[in-house]
């Protein structure tokens, strides 16, 4: 054999070994947890795995994360490429095409909508960008009450976004009339979650956690340990109350009205918003937080429940089976479901 080629052989041969031992999954599984942290949906978005070989961690992390962008395109209506914002300038009055993906979505936060009578909705973006709470410049006191009561006087309730399926398997959207606008912020976040775990489970991930500023989903566990999360003191951020340990498939998303809010003339104003009233919502709590299985599905139910309330908001966890909830009062009072998993830590 030639000498040059002798020189070559070796390293190749033993990359050629590595790759086939990277594809049959032959590695040395790393019982550390490989974490990566980026922002996007305008929070610190951290993705943890547990059980991968390194390099597989981190190319199934940097998918994970690809995909997330990309769903940030398509839903966030105040981005202007966005298919949320095309059908926000289209569609109002008409019928047109929607993509598979906006009307599935659409379709659950329909599903939402039906099941709390209209407390959640997911036409309301030009309330919600009135009251700018997602703007560069949030405002620091309410918007003149003539402009939400003529929004209110507009808004057409439980019709005001409407979905349908053609013969083709196409599907078409309607937005009533102006005053309706697609905003997804009370669902967007747990579906990217969704996506991106079945994207993290593609790659061969099975124990992993995407934490979105405190909105998460976990799959298995941290080896023998399950994953634990803290919950926020609703009046002091910085704090967490309780701790949950879990492992298996559980999502967890809060809704409070301390992530973005003003505080004018003494009072609170939160970025939770009643279509009934036209102002945030006053059902004396401070924060809800729901497990279940669909983080889409929870995450436009937590907020459902902060617009309804304890009385009338808990009654909602029985149609969606699996579904568990937390809720804490503007004293710091806490209700929860029976079902819902948390360790309390000593204040
Ligand atoms: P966060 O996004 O801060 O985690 P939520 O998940 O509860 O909080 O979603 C709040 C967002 O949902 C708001 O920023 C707004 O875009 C939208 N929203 C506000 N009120 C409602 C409502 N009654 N129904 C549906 N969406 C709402
Ligand atoms: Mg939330």
């Amino acid at each position: 054999m030639n000498s040059t080629y002798r020189l070559y052989i070796l390293p190749v041969l033993v990359a050629l070994l590595l790759l086939i031992a990277l594809y049959l999954d032959l590695l040395p599984r790393s019982n550390t947890v490989q974490s990566d942290t980026r922002l996007a949906m305008g929070t610190l978005v951290t993705i943890s795995v547990w059980g991968v070989p390194q390099v597989k961690a981190e190319q199934a992390m940097q998918k994970a994360f690809m995909h997330i962008a990309r769903l940030e395109e398509v839903l966030a209506w105040q981005r202007p490429s966005s298919e949320v914002r095309k059908i926000n300038q289209d569609s109002r009055g008409t019928w047109l095409p929607v993509s598979e993906e906006l009307a599935k979505l659409v379709e659950l936060g329909l599903r939402v909508t039906e099941l709390s009578h209209g407390a959640f909705s997911v036409g309301l973006q030009p309330l919600t960008a009135l009251w700018g709470f997602s703007s560069d410049q949030p405002r620091s006191e309410p918007p003149p009450p003539a402009m939400i009561a003529a929004w209110l006087a507009a808004y057409p309730a439980l019709q005001a976004v409407q979905l349908r399926k053609n013969h083709d398997g196409a599907y078409q959207i309607k937005l009533q009339n102006d005053s309706v606008g697609l905003d997804l912020g009370a669902v967007g976040k747990g579906y990217a979650i969704d996506q991106a775990i079945a994207v993290l489970q593609q790659e061969g991930v099975m124990n992993a956690i995407i934490n979105a500023g405190g909105d998460l989903r976990v799959i298995g566990s941290k080896g023998a340990q399950p994953w634990r999360i803290g919950l926020q003191n609703p009046r002091e951020p910085e704090h967490i109350v309780s701790q949950s340990l879990l492992r298996g498939n559980v999502a967890m998303m809060t809704s409070g009205d301390y992530e973005r809010y003003f505080i004018f003339e003494g009072k609170r104003y939160h970025h939770i918003l009643d279509p009934v009233t036209g102002y945030p919502a006053q059902s004396g709590l401070s924060s809800v937080s729901v497990q279940g299985q669909n983080a889409s599905l929870i995450n436009g139910l937590s907020t459902a429940l902060f617009v309804l309330g304890a009385k009338e908001g808990m009654p909602l966890l029985a149609a969606v089976p699996g579904s568990e909830a937390l809720l804490i009062d503007l004293d710091g009072q806490r209700v929860q479901s029976k079902g819902f998993v948390v360790d309390w830590l000593q204040q």
